[in-house]
């Protein structure tokens, strides 16, 4: 929580724009909030050009862009 950047905050080259780089994600499954090791990068914060989330169930969606 304390890492939580800017929304306003570019995603570093190469960093997976899903989750900014930070390897997590939010989710909403269940109903409560709660982060997630992001699909896109399994967590690793860095986009992986051979990994294809839509080839998965990613258990949540990309964040939606803010108001
Ligand atoms: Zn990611």
């Amino acid at each position: 929580m304390a890492d939580d950047p800017p929304q306003d905050a570019p995603a570093p080259p190469g960093a997976c724009t899903a989750c900014r780089g930070t390897g997590a994600v939010s989710s909403n499954l269940g109903g409560t909030p709660h982060e997630v090791p992001c699909p896109w990068c399994e967590g690793t914060g860095t986009r992986l050009p051979e990994h294809d989330a839509q080839t998965q169930a990613p258990p949540v969606e990309p964040p939606p862009a803010a108001a």
